[in-house]
């Protein structure tokens, strides 16, 4: 059988590593778009600080670790891929074919339409590349502006800050992280990194970005422009799928999977954040993380080497830690209706839950690490919380209690 995988991102590499044990007489192949050993995106901000250098981004220690499993490893970007001929081209012109196949390209970021994103100094922070060209900028002291605060965006910010930068936010959203936190969380965050020295500016969008005495100017809708020596661009992500001719595979936002992570094409499957994946407690949704990559291309391999295994949709549960102060989201926490909230704004300290019936299906927190293995625990088991319901609602941050207790019930 001949496998073949697009994409060396998380995804890619752990299809990989899973097909060769699953199916050893099979034929492995990986065409990764990048240069250089496979990484995790998610180490960049560790680079961006200096905590590691470009090789502790490797997903694996050993240099030519696929090769070393007997993976054919191309370096190169897919061009076009025929499903009914069951063949990819590459930009360089060479043909592959294939008996089966993974989509795992992952996402790239969005360039917004504003005028300058092309100029020197603006630059989004997604590949190694771009930490480079971030680095050569953020230096102690620069004027920097960052677009976007969203859960990618609030990473780049931790790392810019600890650089030493003068850094300024501009949000469209009312609120830093809008899809992971609600606004009395979100005025909690403003006001913690608003103390630490960043300038936060939401609902406002950057319209402009000139060239002016050296410098950027970048001008917004509210008026007046911000002058920086360096602008990152962190507004948003879209799937890499182009190259797939005629729309001849389902998409919505992401490729469309089943749970056996199988597209509507018979012999391609599709994993990570690429793919729109079954979720936790029903409905399919793209779920851009490491670990749900990592655990759909295993998933998805398996599916592969003929193994009939369900992937069994993924928490949403984002954390994040910003400038100190650790935030995290968990499920459905917009349910609306049956809620119970606590804030403890002198201490830093927010906690929400939300109730379906007699279960927990989501929750925010704020400055509240400790409740992270209960939350999980009680949403992901399912817990029927009983009478527990009600001593939740009067003090919602009994969680590690209520989880306890379900166990003797
Ligand atoms: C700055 C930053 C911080 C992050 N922090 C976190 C975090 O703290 N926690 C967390 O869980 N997640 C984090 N993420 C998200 C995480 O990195 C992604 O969810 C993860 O990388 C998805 O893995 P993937 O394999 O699906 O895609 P990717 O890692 O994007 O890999 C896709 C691969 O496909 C290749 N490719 C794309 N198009 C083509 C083509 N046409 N031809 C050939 N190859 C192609 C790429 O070169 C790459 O090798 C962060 C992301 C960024 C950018």
């Amino acid at each position: 059988m001949r496998y073949l995988i697009l994409g060396a991102g998380p995804a890619g590499v752990s299809a990989a590593e899973t097909l060769v044990k699953a199916d050893p007489e099979g034929h492995v192949t990986v065409v990764g778009g990048e240069p250089g050993e496979p990484y995790a995106r998610m180490a960049i901000p560790y680079v961006l600080t200096g905590k590691i250098d470009k090789s502790g981004t490797h997903l694996r220690k050993t240099p030519g670790y696929l090769q070393s499993l007997g993976v054919t490893y191309i370096e190169g970007h897919v061009h076009s891929a025929k499903p009914c001929a069951k063949t990819v081209r590459l930009h360089d012109g060479q043909h592959l074919s294939y008996d089966r196949m993974l989509i795992a390209t992952g996402a790239r970021p969005v360039t917004p339409d504003v005028p300058g994103m092309d100029l020197d100094g603006v630059s989004h922070c997604w590949t190694l590349d771009d930490a480079d060209a971030i680095a050569k900028r953020a230096k102690t002291g620069a004027d920097v502006v960052l677009m976007g605060a969203g859960f990618i965006g609030c990473i780049i910010l931790e790392a810019l800050v600890e650089r030493g930068v003068n850094l300024t936010v501009v949000e469209a959203e009312d609120r830093m992280i809008a899809k992971m936190m609600d606004k009395t969380g979100g005025e909690l965050l403003r006001r913690w990194v608003e103390r630490k020295g960043v300038a936060l500016k939401t609902s406002t969008r950057v319209t402009e970005i000139r060239r002016h005495d050296g410098r950027l100017a970048v001008a917004t809708d509210r008026g007046g422009d911000l002058e920086a020596d360096l602008v990152v661009v962190s507004v948003g992500v879209k799937p890499n799928t182009e190259f797939i001719e005629n729309k001849s595979i389902a998409m919505d936002g992401g490729v469309t999977v089943n749970e056996f992570l199988r597209t509507n094409t018979e012999e391609i499957w599709a994993a990570g954040d690429v793919a729109r994946g079954p979720g936790f407690g029903g409905g399919f949704a793209v779920h851009a993380i490491q670990p749900t990559a990592v655990e759909h291309g295993r998933i998805a391999a398996l599916n592969m080497a003929g193994q009939e295994v369900a992937y069994q949709g993924s928490l949403p549960m984002n954390v994040l830690d910003t400038m100190g102060l650790i935030s995290a989201s968990y499920g459905d926490w917009n349910a609306g209706g049956d809620v119970a909230v606590r804030l403890d704004a002198a201490d830093w300290r927010y906690t929400k839950l939300a109730f379906r019936d007699d279960r927990l299906v989501g929750a925010l927190t704020i400055g509240r690490t400790d409740m992270v293995g209960a939350l999980r625990g009680l949403i992901q088991g399912r817990v029927k919380l009983g009478k527990w319901k009600d001593k939740l609602k009067a003090d919602p941050t009994r969680t590690a209690e209520a989880l306890v207790a379900s166990f003797h019930d």
